[in-house]
Formats: C-alpha cells, structure tokens, sequence
C-alpha cells in the first residue's frame, strides 16, 4: 500500500476506517452498493458481500454503472445464492438511460448496445434506426464495431445528442482480468469527433441521477445515505457530490466486507446511539483520516 493509494482515498472523502464505516452504515438510512468489482467480481457475489445484502436488504438498493444487465439479472443472481432482494431497488446505468432518457428525449435513437439491451429499448417503445439519429445511445457494447462507430460519428456529425451509460474505462474482471468499459467505447468515438462539442448526457455514476433515483425509492434524502463501491472516480466522486459518505471496498481495499460485518458487543439501538454523537465529527476531521489511514494494516 502505497502512500499515493492512500492518498487517493483522502482526496475522494471515502472512509478508510473500519470502525467508522460500521458506524456510519449502522446510522444510515440507507445504503447503495455497488456491484461490479465491489458486491461482485464476474457477475461472482462474495460470500461476505451476499451475508451483508442480507444483513442491510432492508435498507439497501443496487446502485450500478452496469449496462449489459437487467434488474432480474442481479436478483436472480442473488435469488440463487439463497439472498431475496427485490428489483424495484437495483439501479443500473443501462436499464434507466434506456428506459429514462430515450423516452423523455424521443426521436430516432441509434442504440449501441448488447441485444437484450436493444430488446429492452424496442419494448420500452424507442424508435431504433441505423443512420441519421437524433440520439444516441452509447452502452457496454461487447460487439462493438468499426461499422458502429462509423454510424455513431456521422449521427453526431449531424447533430445527435450522446447519451452515456456511463465514463468508466475499464471494471474488474475475474482473475485479476480487465473488461473494456462504455468509457473505453466512448474514447474511440471522441478519437474521431471533438466530443467537447457534443451534448453528452452520462446516466452512471458520478452523475446524481442513479444516486437519487435509489434514494427516492429507498425514500430518504441522499444526505442519510452512503455509498459503498470500489471506484474512486465515480462511486467515491459521485457520493461526495451528493453530500453522502462513501466507503470504499473491492477486492484489493483495506476495508472488506468481512469488516463491515464485524459486530460490537452492542445492540443495534445503542450502537446507533454511539453513531449519531460521533458520526459528523470523526467524518469531517482530516486529523481522525489521517490517523485511520496510518493505524488499519
Ligand atoms: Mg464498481
């Protein structure tokens, strides 16, 4: 662990403490995970993850830049590995920028995107064409191709909108693999166009709009929740922006799962107790950071 790793964590406001980060999820309203490369490494939950959904279900929602999976993809996933959580509560960049945006927007919408997701857009009513859109709607595209992003340059040549599921480069993948990101789709289309000069509208995380869809259906203001995900970038960025904690946890973190399930010889009431007198102080004081960061491993 490196000091610019930690450093990092500073910058991005995350909690770098386990005793901190249990007390502020034991406070909160709410919590938004975040699945790849946090819950979940290939589409794999961590057994330690899959015991904190359970733990947290009630007050949990599914908050992911995701664009190839459904709702039903992540709790059937969960359903098998004996958790119950429902889909109302997964928020997945893909699924809303298509379900969302493309609506409110309209017109001739070119979507790059898996074949369930471009399923998902013709039940969902949009009006796919191969040229000449209005839109365009940029997910994790596996078959992505030169004849794709030829189409997607010339559409926005000719004044189309970008809607992004989202600016991530790369996610995690299984055994220490990258898997290519919509971010990496959208640097070979910005390799071809000034993409500053393009009305681009992100759905996934840092943006609010996923962070405050699940707190309306969690019904909490997004100050009483946090965020926990393994993205500095974007979980860590887009939680500070809305005023909310954020923890940070993948695989290779100092903070696990296994930490945050660690129980206190309190009860759950009392352990809130002890929360609330000192969640605002010890959050805010880079002294206390600065001293969890030097003393954790
Ligand atoms: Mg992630």
């Amino acid at each position: 662990m490196g000091s610019m790793f930690d450093s990092t964590q500073i910058k991005s406001g995350a909690i770098v403490s386990a005793d901190k980060a249990r007390a502020v999820i034991a406070a909160a309203g709410g919590v938004l995970l975040d699945w790849d490369g946090c819950a979940a490494v290939g589409n794999r939950p961590t057994p330690e993850a899959l015991a904190f959904i359970q733990r947290h279900a009630a007050k949990l929602a599914i908050v992911s830049n995701n664009s190839t999976l459904l709702p039903e993809d992540i709790t059937g996933i969960l359903s098998e590995a004996g958790v119950t959580f429902p889909a109302a509560r997964v928020f997945l960049a893909g699924v809303e920028g298509l379900t969302y945006f493309s609506r409110v927007m309209g017109g001739r919408t070119l979507v790059v995107a898996s074949p369930r997701m471009k399923a998902l857009a013709r039940r969902v009513g949009i009006t796919m064409v191969q040229a000449e859109a209005d839109v365009v709607v940029l997910l994790r595209d596996t078959r992505f191709s030169y004849a794709k992003l030829e189409r997607v340059v010339c559409s926005l040549m000719g004044g189309a909108r970008l809607v992004v599921a989202n600016p991530d480069m790369t996610h995690p993948g299984v055994n220490g693999k990258i898997v290519p990101e919509t971010g990496a789709l959208l640097a070979a289309i910005g390799a071809c166009v000034d993409l500053s000069r393009i009305d681009i509208q992100f759905i996934g995380k840092p943006s609010p709009f996923l962070f405050e869809s699940a707190c309306a259906a969690l019904k909490i203001p997004p100050e009483s929740a946090v965020m926990i995900g393994d993205n500095a970038e974007t979980d860590m960025e887009g939680a500070r922006r809305m005023g909310m904690p954020g923890i940070l946890v993948s695989p290779g973190s100092k903070l696990s799962f296994a930490q945050l399930l660690k129980t206190q010889a309190r009860t759950p009431a009392e352990e809130g107790d002890v929360v609330l007198e000192d969640t605002s102080r010890k959050f805010v004081r880079p002294s206390s950071r600065f001293h969890s960061v030097g003393r954790r491993n």
